[in-house]
């Protein structure tokens, strides 16, 4: 009880509680809800267009809410020194989730981590929506049933991330392990409400 009363466990429990609130917000708040809220409009904007990620307002706003119903539940639990250290745990692991999805889309890997958390994410845009939640971590996933093994990710040309494909619009050869590549590189405009239906029901885009 000694050890988890420590600030140092608080700071761990709070970032471990992140992996758990990152799947339950992404799942319920974001795709489950379909458009219903300010969360799950922004998150359906970015999977009908991946290089749409919400402002840093509403990051902050939502690093804001966060920590409102984070520390004075904590503080009432276990004190206010406690849930000090714990919101300080939960909120790096959000800003590092932040930095790491934006990662995720603008980046080529540079470790095996890297790859797996690209290929899982990028299954969760193109491949199954409604699984692979975790963006940071596969344990939720794996605890809930919603975990795939992303195998080979087909990605529409016209969504991929820039560090996937050459000038040609090839799958770079260091990954073509991982990925294919399908459709036109630049989407046409009739594409764009299409994507945006699918998008808001969970359902794939087309290839
Ligand atoms: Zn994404
Ligand atoms: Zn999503």
């Amino acid at each position: 009880m000694t050890i988890i009363r420590s600030r140092g466990a608080a700071v761990l429990l709070g970032a471990a509680s992140w992996t758990a609130a990152e799947y339950a917000l992404h799942r319920v708040l974001m795709h489950e809800l379909r458009g219903r809220g300010m969360a799950s409009v922004e998150h359906l904007k970015h999977h009908a267009d991946v290089t749409y990620f919400s402002p840093a307002s509403k990051k902050v706003a939502s690093a804001a809410a966060t920590t409102a119903l984070a520390y004075p539940t904590t503080a009432a639990l276990a004190g206010r020194r406690w849930a000090g250290a714990f919101t300080v745990g939960l909120l790096s692991m959000y800003f590092g989730y932040e930095v790491a999805h934006r990662r995720i889309h603008t980046q080529p890997p540079r470790d095996r981590y890297g790859r797996w958390a690209r290929r899982n994410h990028l299954h969760h845009h193109f491949g199954e929506p409604m699984r692979n939640f975790g963006v940071t971590s596969p344990v939720w996933d794996k605890a809930f049933g919603t975990y795939d093994d992303p195998g080979v990710v087909t990605v529409p040309r016209r969504m991929a991330p820039v560090w996937l494909l050459d000038e040609t619009g090839a799958v770079n050869a260091e990954f073509a392990d991982d990925y294919l590549a399908t459709g036109a590189r630049h989407a046409e405009s009739s594409q764009v409400d299409p994507d945006r239906l699918d998008a808001f029901t969970n359902v794939a885009p087309a290839p």
